[in-house]
């Protein structure tokens, strides 16, 4: 596969950008090699400069559900557009969306659009300290909630990918904050609570962990959460910037039946434009500015254009149960196709898979919390990674990295990569 004009891009792009990339985990530092730069993308395929040809397993990260430059989106996109990019100002389809949102989670009573996941987290933490009086807030090793410095503790996602869980630049009195406990482990969470008695405003996690691979929930462990959270007064987040809108039209929370007190919200509500959200109950969120005394604030924030690609996104997926059944339908034949030839090959690694979201771990351990995940080979999946990227197949490039399916992947596709994913064990497991 020719990826020259690729490296030639590389190349010069890290004489200018720190790595060469925008963000960490693109650099395929944990994969060797160099990225590919992308062109376009259309459906299920993704094009690199080089005019290689991909199946997308990636999709942005999650956001493009629908696969890409869906035709609906794009002319949202392009009648917004008319009327300007910005305005600093309220507009009609902030009120539309903010009304879908509160339709599609009923969690959520009111709700904020930010411009990130990142800001999403940072903003929904600031929001249950004010509302609590209290300063800490406890999060789950392997979980990550964007680069906030109260997040980058124990993270997970690129910051675990590159070794650097704890990033060097968050102050000691912001990591004291940060308490963290091992996924899946009630009793860790008791004991931290105990310890640190009234101090504890909230309790954030991933309710189906995207950021150290797809790890799901243990039975009860949300139920506990929840229960703990009731009885100390602590405020329970779930942040669904990856889950939200994908396991079901209202996230995670619908599927496992979980009220949080406040959701975070990110990718698929932009329609691949730069969006999040942040809601929850009336009473916490009425806290928020001008409501309320907790500061948060952006001058792009509701964006018209990236309103208008969620909007659109968002009504569309309301509209269309299907669009769930048959991603649960294409996780199910992906993972039995990836079981089936495990067993062919007798291997016993760990596939986990929920919906349209999958990680093959290579490791024979379940996979269930962050150590788990990370008795992972690395080096082996490095080697798949590239495997399958030659056989035109794209994946994230880490193990610690959950794969995400669109809608505009067929059975063909998915046989393709069921098939892709056999040869590279094969060939990088040197079994013939
Ligand atoms: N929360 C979760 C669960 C995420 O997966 C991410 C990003 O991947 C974020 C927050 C941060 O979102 P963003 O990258 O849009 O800032």
């Amino acid at each position: 596969m020719n990826t020259s004009t690729s490296q030639a891009l590389f190349e010069k792009a890290q004489q200018f950008i720190p790595g060469g990339v925008n963000s960490p985990v693109r650099a395929f530092r944990a994969v060797g090699g160099t990225p590919i730069f992308i062109k376009s993308a259309k459906g299920p395929y993704v094009y690199d400069e080089d005019g290689n040809e991909y199946i997308e397993l990636i999709n942005s990260w999650g956001p493009m559900i629908l696969g890409h430059a869906h035709e609906l989106i794009q002319k949202a996109v392009s009648d917004a557009i008319q009327h300007s990019f910005s305005f600093g100002a309220p507009t009609r389809r902030e009120v539309e969306v903010a009304e879908l949102i509160v339709e599609m989670v009923p969690s959520i009573e009111k709700v904020r659009m930010v411009n990130s996941g990142t800001e999403a987290t940072m903003s929904a933490i600031r929001v249950a300290r004010g509302f609590t009086g209290r300063d800490k807030i406890i999060k789950f090793e392997g979980c990550y909630h964007g680069h906030g410095d109260s997040f980058l503790i124990a993270a997970g996602s690129g910051a675990a990918t590159f070794g650097t869980p704890d990033s060097p630049g968050v102050t000691k009195g912001v990591a004291n904050d940060t308490l963290t406990a091992p996924f899946n482990d009630l009793d860790a969470v008791r004991q931290l609570i105990d310890s640190n008695k009234n101090k504890v405003a909230a309790l954030i996690l991933e309710p189906v962990v995207g950021n150290m691979g797809c790890v799901l929930p243990a039975e009860g462990f949300l139920e506990g959460l929840r229960k703990i959270c009731d009885e100390e007064g602590i405020v329970l987040i779930l942040d669904e910037v990856m889950t939200g809108f994908r396991l079901a039209k209202g996230g995670a929370q619908e599927r496992f039946g979980i009220k949080p007190d406040l959701t975070t919200l990110g990718k698929i509500i932009g329609g691949g434009m730069p969006v999040g959200a942040y809601g929850g109950r009336a009473d916490i969120m009425n806290w928020v500015s001008p409501a309320g005394p907790v500061y948060q604030a952006g001058t792009l924030s509701g964006n018209p254009i990236a309103t208008a690609a969620g909007l659109t996104m968002l009504n569309y997926l309301n509209d269309h149960p299907g669009v769930y059944t048959q991603l649960e339908e294409s996780g199910k034949r992906l993972a039995d196709g990836f079981k089936a030839s495990l067993q062919k090959l007798s291997l016993n690694y760990t596939l986990n898979q929920i919906g349209s979201m999958y990680t093959l771990f290579f490791t024979n351990q379940q996979v269930t919390d962050f150590p788990s995940a990370k008795s992972s080979d690395l080096v082996l999946f490095g080697k798949y990674f590239h495997a399958m990227l030659n056989k035109g197949i794209y994946l994230g490039p880490s193990q610690f990295e959950s794969m995400f399916l669109s809608t505009a992947l067929t059975d063909k596709h998915l046989d393709m990569v069921i098939q892709a994913n056999e040869e590279s064990l094969k060939e990088v497991l040197n079994l013939h």
